[in-house]
């Protein structure tokens, strides 16, 4: 029996560690569907469609069909790297420049119906653990297994922070707790699936959790 895996939650959770290390456990397609809403974003900035912050929404919409948005294992991280239109992006969409932009990229529905489509295609393939917002409420209602992660939103800042300080990006640990707590407002009060937990999702809280701790409970969550 191979299931569909719906992972959601708030930002620097660790849905994306967790859901690739069950997904190499099972043997599963990985799915990271903050990627595919990055790479719009990315592609916002970098046609300069982002102005002092704010977003030019229409030209967004309309460059939409001409942005094919697909992933690539990465032979050297035995990780999926995330294309947009033949370019590799994975390494420009993890900025603070582009987490800045993202929440309300994804808030346009067009954005989102394109995406959405995009990965329920994918789900066609059993055996697939996808992470993100919406997977258990709107892409796979019918997902067997649907877990709602969440943190404290210091924990995940400074989880955020750890991580970019680490790549080298200059950031402080202020700016990055501020995106945290903008893109939880902006994603959860949108119109358009909003963040919430599934009725049938178990709540995962990793404040005070190890990663293998949390390794250990999907595990059993998905062999029941
Ligand atoms: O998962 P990650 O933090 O990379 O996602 C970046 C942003 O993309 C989120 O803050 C949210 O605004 C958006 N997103 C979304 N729906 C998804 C995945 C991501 O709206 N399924």
């Amino acid at each position: 029996r191979r299931i569909i895996i719906a992972i959601d939650g708030h930002s620097s959770t660790g849905k994306s560690t967790a859901a690739k290390q069950l997904a190499g456990h099972l043997d599963y397609v990985y799915v990271d569907t903050g990627a595919m809403y990055r790479a719009i974003a990315f592609h916002a900035l970098s046609s300069n469609l982002v102005e002092n912050g704010s977003l030019d929404k229409q030209a967004l919409i309309a460059a939409l069909p001409g942005l094919a948005i697909s992933f690539k294992l990465n032979p050297d991280t035995h990780k999926a790297d995330v294309y947009l239109n033949g370019t590799n992006i994975e390494k420009e969409i993890r900025t603070l420049e582009v987490s800045n932009i993202v929440s309300p990229v994804a808030e346009i529905s067009e954005v989102r119906a394109k995406l959405v489509e995009q990965q329920q295609a994918m789900g066609q393939e059993r055996g697939i653990v996808m992470d993100g917002r919406d997977i258990g409420t709107v892409v796979f209602p019918n997902a067997e297994l649907k877990v709602f992660m969440t943190a404290a939103p210091e924990v995940r800042a400074k989880r955020r922070y750890d991580e970019l300080v680490q790549r080298g990006d200059q950031v402080t640990y202020e700016e990055i707790h501020k995106n945290v707590l903008q893109r939880d407002h902006i994603d959860s009060t949108r119109e358009d699936s909003p963040l919430i937990q599934a009725k049938d999702a178990r709540l995962l809280d990793t404040s005070e959790m190890s990663r293998e701790e949390q390794f250990e409970l999907l595990k059993k969550w998905a062999m029941e």
